[in-house]
C-alpha cells in the first residue's frame, strides 16, 4: 500500500510525459508500482464523474456536514470535499513541477 499522494504524483508526472523509470526514481517507488499506476490498477482518488447517478432515494435529513436538510449521502459536502481535493492536488503539482525541473531532463 503506498500513500494516496504519491499515486497522484505519479499519474501526473505520466500525464507530463515523464518515463516510467524516472518517475520510479523521482517518487521513490518500484517501477512495478509505477507500471500498475499507468494500466489505471490503482484507483484511490475520488474522480468528478463519480457525481453522476449520485443516489438520492428516501425521505430528507439533517446533514451532519453542512446541516442542511438533504438527501443522504449530501451532495454538497460530497463537491465541496471533491474541491478541496482539487485545491490540494493542484498545490502538489506545483511542488512537483519543481521537483521535475530540478531533476533535469535526463
Ligand atoms: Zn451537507
Amino acid at each position: 500500500m503506498i500513500a494516496q499522494h504519491k499515486v497522484e504524483q505519479v499519474r501526473y508526472l505520466l500525464s507530463q510525459g515523464v518515463s516510467q523509470r524516472k518517475i520510479a526514481r523521482i517518487v521513490g517507488i518500484s517501477r512495478g508500482t509505477v507500471v500498475a499506476i499507468a494500466h489505471g490498477k490503482r484507483r484511490d482518488a475520488p474522480e468528478p464523474d463519480e457525481l453522476d447517478g449520485w443516489p438520492a432515494h428516501g425521505e430528507p435529513r439533517r446533514c451532519p456536514g453542512c446541516g442542511g436538510m438533504v438527501y443522504l449521502p449530501c451532495r454538497l459536502c460530497h463537491v465541496r470535499s471533491l474541491n478541496s481535493f482539487q485545491r490540494r492536488l493542484a498545490q502538489r503539482r506545483k511542488r512537483w513541477r519543481r521537483l521535475l525541473q530540478q531533476n533535469g531532463s535526463a
